[in-house]
């Protein structure tokens, strides 16, 4: 099991977040945000592998590459894509699929599930490529548990609300199932000698109480080993944070640092210099040092800034790096950057 994740895009450019989950029986892909030229690192095969397309916010750094991802995507035959979003999505998504001429569409495979993120519901619309995308049909809402986005088999996706101006942007957050492990210490107490039957206490095809599993020369129930072997440790998360502004001390920062407690990897904003506090301000993003320090009170493993203005040199992002590690070390800049 394990979460893969690439930051797409170059320093002072659009930027978007490709992961991957691998669960051992299967990969999911998911792609939060898409602005321009960020699917260029990306194979085709893989832009069609994105089964999730999360937006934090449409502003068009976050969304002008979506042509792209559409055009390799539209009439995905095997499932459908689903795009989650803020307030809005299902009718800025509408327009996005129906600004193109549609006439050879009518045998098309090809379906979209478009969810809509409110403070209390979540609401939902499919489209359809073989009706050139409209109407949508609008799924009953549902109402909102916890930061529950969607749950697959092997990881669930949370969601926040934060506030960018006027807007809300929203914070991902995906978690890996726990993951079962075989514990080497139990193995040694029962004198069990490893084989291939290790395989089956973990498979989950094997039923606890009618499987037996013969050990020794004694026949031995599989439930009976899972509780003698077993150890659960929790799964790695991903939590993607891009275009807010939340003031330490106030309550709104105080739920969003409980949320991301944690969290083994953080990939957050970082548009400003800690100096520039006014601008930051203003176009109500982060500044370095306030990232850092969100990194630090979450007690996060790591740290990865994306989402850098372009107004910098590339020293300067060098510096911000450095502004976010005063507060929180484990800060990195992504390595395909090629910084210092
Ligand atoms: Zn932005
Ligand atoms: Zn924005």
């Amino acid at each position: 099991m394990a979460i893969e994740w690439q930051i797409l895009g170059r320093a002072g450019a659009d930027n978007a977040l490709h992961v991957v989950v691998d669960s051992g029986q299967s990969r999911e892909s998911f792609l939060f945000d898409c602005g321009e030229g960020v699917l260029d690192s990306l194979r085709p095969g893989e832009v069609q592998s994105v089964a999730y397309l999360a937006f934090s916010h449409f502003h068009m750094d976050h969304v002008s590459g979506f042509d792209g991802f559409f055009r390799l995507n539209y009439n995905r035959p095997d499932a459908p894509v689903t795009v989650w979003g803020p307030a809005g999505t299902m009718d800025l998504m509408g327009h996005r699929f129906r600004g193109f001429v549609w006439n050879l569409h009518a045998d098309q495979p090809g379906e979209w599930i478009v969810r809509e993120i409110g403070p209390t519901s979540l609401s939902t619309s499919r489209f359809l490529a073989r009706e050139a995308f409209t109407p949508p049909h609008r799924q009953p809402d549902q109402p909102r548990n916890g930061a529950l986005l969607q749950q697959g088999r092997s990881w669930r996706l949370e969601g926040r609300l934060l506030p960018h101006g006027s807007i809300d942007s929203v914070a991902y957050r995906l978690i890996e199932a726990p993951r079962q492990n075989i514990d080497p210490a139990a193995m040694q107490r029962h004198n069990y000698l490893p084989g291939p039957w290790l395989r089956r206490i973990i498979d989950a095809a094997e039923t606890e109480e009618e499987s037996l599993i013969e050990i020794a020369g004694r026949s031995l129930r599989v439930g009976e080993l899972r509780r003698e072997l077993l150890v659960t440790s929790p799964g790695a998360s991903l939590a993607y944070l891009t275009d807010f502004r939340v003031e330490p001390g106030t309550p709104a920062w105080e739920e969003l640092v409980t949320w991301l407690t944690g969290t083994t990897t953080l990939v957050c904003e970082c548009q400003y210099r800690a100096a520039d506090i006014v601008l930051a301000r203003q176009n109500a993003h982060m500044t370095a040092d306030l990232v850092g320090r969100l990194a630090a009170e979450a007690g996060v493993g790591r740290l990865v800034l994306q989402h850098l203005s372009r107004r910098y040199s590339s020293e300067d992002w060098s510096e911000m790096r450095d502004e976010a590690a005063q507060f929180f070390p484990e800060t990195v800049l992504p390595p395909e950057w090629g910084l210092r």
